[in-house]
């Protein structure tokens, strides 16, 4: 159990909002912005790099603990750099995607990425972002959140992103990637996609950016006044 509570933790399912939503609420309460979603992503692109057996969870860990990660803020993106690589832009591909559930249920590849998301969380106030850390990686955060929308409204933006960045994809496969993300996250052996007890439900279906980065910062500063 960690003791560290000066954080926002937003859990939720894929195309929620989160990243963007998260990072603005980081901007407006001048917080530090953690994506863990990212470490993942990046230990996965790692692991298939290096020709890693995706299903060997004592490789993928070994790998894991020897990634030489690097991510920093830049001008609005969380830039993630491997060693020498610029991972930003492929760790976000359908083909990295779909192979991070492999990773993920690993115990031992969790235990590596936590330890560093906590060890990021303990320099300062930091809105984090992902999958359990109001269940997991920070359990005393003062301020819980869980990001939910309709599968229908999160392929819609999710095909819009991929449309922006000039990758063609089809809607149902889009919507059907995320319908078999969600399980996965959710029943996972360890550590699920679930919300916390304590996090407030915003639910973005019919909500702007502005609207829900609004909510959350009111439940932020509502929750530091109060402690
Ligand atoms: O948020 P994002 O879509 O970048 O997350 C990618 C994947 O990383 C999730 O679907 C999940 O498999 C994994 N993840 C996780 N725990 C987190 C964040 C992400 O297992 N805290």
């Amino acid at each position: 159990m960690t003791d560290i509570r000066d954080i926002v933790a937003i859990d939720g399912p894929a195309g929620a909002g989160k990243s963007t939503i998260a990072r603005r609420v980081a901007e407006a309460l001048g917080f530090a912005f953690l994506d863990t979603g990212a470490m993942y992503r990046a230990a996965t692109w790692w692991a298939m790099h290096e020709g890693i057996d995706l299903d060997d969870p004592a490789a993928l860990e070994n790998a894991t603990a020897e990634m030489p990660l690097d991510m920093d803020e830049d001008g609005g993106v969380t830039r993630v750099r491997v060693g020498q690589h610029d991972v930003s832009a492929i760790i976000r591909t359908p083909e990295v995607t779909r192979n991070i559930y492999r990773l993920d249920r690993s115990p031992g590849v969790r235990a590596r990425l936590v330890e560093l998301q906590r060890a990021i969380g303990s320099r300062g106030p930091t809105v984090a972002e992902g999958r359990d850390i109001g269940t997991v990686v920070f359990p005393k955060a003062r301020c819980k959140v869980y990001l939910d929308a309709s599968i229908e409204e999160r392929a819609r933006r999710r095909a819009e992103d991929f449309t922006r960045k000039g990758i063609a994809v089809d809607i149902a496969e889009v919507r059907e990637d995320i319908r078999a993300r969600d399980e996965k996250d959710m029943t996972r052996v360890v550590a699920p996609l679930r919300r916390a007890d304590d996090a407030h439900v915003i639910d973005t279906t019919h909500m702007t950016p502005d609207e829900a980065v609004g909510a959350i910062v009111a439940l932020a500063r509502a929750a530091w006044n109060a402690s």
